[in-house]
């Protein structure tokens, strides 16, 4: 058996999830990692007491992979109300989900966000996707989510109040032009459980997945420049031998490293504002049902985590996917002065945060289960390789990890 470690490149979800099950299979293992941290497109910033994760994100405690690969009590989930709350021509509007907030029901019902029989639809919607196996959603025939949603009979309406931010905000897709599968089996997931943050900010899931390895494991500020079957050449020249190399990078990296398929990006920005009082005391998510824009969704962050912001202050995150040009302080504090009048003119600017690939595209026919064992040898994991979320890359972690110990047992002499 070949003595030198496995050699990761990158350390996100997916890379650290690899590591973390080699390691405890007895694998020697090394993560090359290019930037100052873990953690990749989930990362948290700490300025003036407040959390700022890197662009506005939660995680579904429905992910089956976030229940295996975590100790999800240790994170201190602090959860979002199911539902939303739907702004439109300066008032909110709870929708929520009937079957979990049925003193809801009323508001769910008079919110202007499209006719009753929409409103029926949806509860259609919920319990078809909600029947059985969650992994048959990722089959059947696929086309863009909003071919879907206009063949399922909703109308205009609903789709660009309701559904363009919410499935749009967390698929980064305001178009609607990625898969219905994915949609589908976001909507599931969404149904099935809560939305949450852990209570220290997003960072804490890399940060518990990291504790995991011995100290030393993970190399930081070391960018890998190739990669073969047996070795990394570091930005810096020295290279390093391998029984196993894994590239979990982002899709695009991957893709140049390993010349794989072009993965396309789906970008976002996200402003975070600090402020004296907060615009709602909903712990919903907040969306935009102008159906204009460029804010898809919005939360206070500070109600659903106190630990958010100091005491005394609200934070408040909102989320502009397609968008990240420089004027986008500019455009969301004119946004949320629509919805909330002047007090918006007097909060604080905390940060911005542009990521030119937020998330992989997924384009129908979307296949869902790319391969992570390359036919030269080489391994490859993350999001672009599964669904584009949490789940997708811890699940793309694990299933490279039993990739590599298979392939190790393969070739041990009998
Ligand atoms: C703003 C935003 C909102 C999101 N919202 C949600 C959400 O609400 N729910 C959800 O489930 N998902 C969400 N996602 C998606 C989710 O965060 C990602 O799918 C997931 O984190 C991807 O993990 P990964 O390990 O595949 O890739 P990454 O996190 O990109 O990790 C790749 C790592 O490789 C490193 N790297 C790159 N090149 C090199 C190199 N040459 N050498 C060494 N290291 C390198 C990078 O620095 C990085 O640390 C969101 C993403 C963003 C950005």
């Amino acid at each position: 058996m070949n003595a030198h470690p496995v050699v990761i490149v990158g350390a996100g979800l997916a890379g650290l999830s690899c590591a973390v099950h080699l390691h405890e299979a007895g694998v020697p293992v090394e993560v090359y990692e290019a930037s100052d941290g873990v953690g990749g497109r989930v990362r948290s910033d700490r300025t003036d007491g407040f959390i700022l994760d890197r662009g506005f994100q939660v995680a579904l405690t429905a992910y089956p992979e976030l229940q295996r690969q975590l100790d999800t009590a240790a994170l201190d989930f602090r959860a979002f109300e199911p539902g939303a709350l739907v702004w439109r021509n300066g008032k909110g509007s709870v929708v929520a989900d009937p079957f979990r907030r049925p003193s809801q029901i009323v508001s769910t019902t008079i919110a202007p966000i499209g006719n009753p029989l929409d409103k029926a639809k949806v509860a259609w919607l919920r319990a078809k996707l909600r029947r059985g196996d969650p992994a048959r959603l990722l089959e059947g025939t696929d086309v863009t989510t909003s071919a879907a949603l206009i063949h399922a009979g909703f109308s205009p309406t609903i789709i660009d109040r309701f559904f363009r931010p919410l499935a749009g905000g967390i698929q980064l897709d305001p178009q609607l032009a990625d898969s219905r599968r994915v949609f589908d089996i976001t909507f599931r997931m969404l149904a099935d459980g809560d939305a949450v943050v852990p209570a220290s900010g997003m960072q804490a899931i890399p940060d518990q997945l990291a504790a995991r390895l011995p100290t030393g494991t993970v190399r930081l500020g070391a960018p890998v420049a190739s990669a073969s079957a047996t070795s990394v050449r570091l930005a810096h020249g020295n290279e390093i031998e391998a029984s196993a190399v894994v590239v979990a990078t982002d899709g695009p990296t991957a893709s140049n490293m390993l010349g794989i398929a072009p993965v396309a990006s789906k970008t976002v920005g996200c402003v975070y504002f600090g402020a004296d009082a907060a615009p709602t005391d909903s712990k919903c998510i907040v969306l935009d049902g102008s159906g204009a824009g460029p804010v898809l969704n919005a939360a206070v962050m500070s109600n659903i985590a106190s630990s958010y912001a100091p005491p005394g202050r609200h934070l408040i995150a909102a989320a502009l996917p397609g968008r990240t040009d420089d004027d986008i302080e500019r455009l969301a504090r004119r946004q949320l002065r629509h919805w909330w009048g002047e007090q918006v003119d007097a909060w604080d600017h905390l940060a911005t945060y542009r990521i030119p690939h937020g998330q992989p595209r997924q384009s129908p026919p979307f296949d869902p289960k790319q391969p992570v064992h390359l036919e030269d040898g080489r391994f490859v994991c993350g999001d672009h390789r599964d669904t584009a979320s949490i789940q997708g890359a811890l699940f793309s972690g694990r299933r490279c990890a039993e990739a590599v110990i298979s392939s190790r047992t393969t070739e041990e002499p009998s």
